[in-house]
């Protein structure tokens, strides 16, 4: 397995700390399934704290938690309204048809942000003809909408409207600490607003396994049934719970300098030629390029830089934990070195 000096593929690739082990190998545990493991327990509850909501279920995997949410959420043939790019719809292997049932309705926002305004232009007229509009699924920050940030506005004219149709409301938290570090709103005034959000740990927050979704008391009960149904319920779970504390307590207001290397990289390579850097708001770069994606990437990784190819011509750059100010350098003098290659080098067919 190769690995890089310089890894942009995504904040999924952070290694837990020293310390992160350190907490992790003390962990209390028991069986996590019978409610007593102490360490899992702990985190369900801050949690709850966190994002002011009853009750909280631990769980291995951010995909799973959506799996759930709108499995609880949804009966068979229900229409659920999400952005175009957004998680279940692109990443979940058609989670939504497998296990909700659902009906997924893309809506094609601006960086994984949608209006009122479009919501209500895909919202049926509730006749038989149509299907039964359950659910809007939201994303914060959007991922492939280059780690955007829902305005609170935007996400509350969503909302307003959602609630006057009798909708229920979703919240993808994968980066919601990316929200509230790079917009300043709290993690509970967004909570405040949906019937399920979860958090991943295993995104910027660098633990290594698990997220943690979030609702009613009645809606987690419901959501447990689902975690035994799909295999979700673990045992000694707090040995991995104990490195998403860990992140909770220490990983937090750290993302501010992913965010800032981010912009660093973005502005730094804006003016080399045949790139396009997208705006930043927090730890994604989203760059688009003349020439191939692909092209670019694999003379990135020349210099011992990854970043993804998102797209033909898209490249995906994420910052994390495992990415110092050297290594933003590192990457700057990669682009510019391939930028200039590559401009010295007719395209394919052009000669
Ligand atoms: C990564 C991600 C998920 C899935 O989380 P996993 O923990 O990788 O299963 C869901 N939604 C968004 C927006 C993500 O970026």
């Amino acid at each position: 397995m190769r690995t890089y000096r310089v890894d942009l593929i995504s904040d999924t690739v952070t290694k837990p700390s020293a310390a992160m082990r350190k907490a992790m190998a003390e962990a209390e545990v028991g069986d996590e399934q019978k409610f007593e493991d102490p360490t899992v327990n702990r985190l369900q509850e801050r949690v709850c704290e966190l994002l002011g909501k009853e009750a909280a279920l631990y769980l291995p995997s951010g995909t799973m938690c959506n799996q759930i949410a709108l499995a609880v959420h949804c009966r068979a043939g229900d229409a659920v309204f999400m952005d175009q790019t957004a998680h279940p719809l692109t990443a979940e292997g058609g989670g939504p048809a497998a296990n909700a049932r659902a009906m997924v309705v893309p809506i094609a926002g601006e960086g994984g942000v949608f209006t009122a305004e479009q919501l209500a232009a895909a919202l049926p007229d509730g006749s038989r003809y149509r299907p039964v509009a359950r659910l809007v699924s939201l994303e914060q920050t959007s991922n492939l909408g280059g780690g955007r940030i829902w305005p609170l506005a935007t996400l509350d004219g969503v909302c307003r409207l959602a609630r006057a149709r009798g909708l229920a409301l979703h919240l993808d938290g994968a980066r919601l600490f990316n929200a509230v570090v790079g917009g300043g709103v709290p993690a509970r005034e967004y909570a405040a607003r949906v019937d399920s959000i979860w958090i991943d740990f295993s995104k910027g927050l660098g633990a290594p396994v698990g997220a943690c979704l979030a609702g009613s008391a009645a809606f987690i009960a419901e959501a447990w049934r689902w975690k035994q149904r799909l295999g979700g319920s673990m045992r000694q779970a707090g040995i991995i719970a104990a490195g998403a504390l860990y992140a909770l307590e220490h990983n937090v207001e750290r993302l501010a300098d992913d965010h800032r290397r981010a912009a660093r990289l973005a502005a730094q390579v804006a003016d080399l030629p045949g790139l396009h850097a997208h705006p930043v708001e927090t730890n994604i770069v989203l760059i688009d390029v003349e020439r191939p994606a692909a092209l670019w990437a694999e003379r990135l990784a020349a210099h011992d830089v990854r970043v993804g190819a998102i797209g033909p011509n898209r490249l995906r750059a994420v910052t994390h934990l495992d990415v110092d100010d050297a290594a933003i350098e590192q990457a700057v003098a990669a682009f510019r070195t391939t930028a200039e290659t590559l401009a010295a080098e007719p395209a394919a067919g052009t000669r």
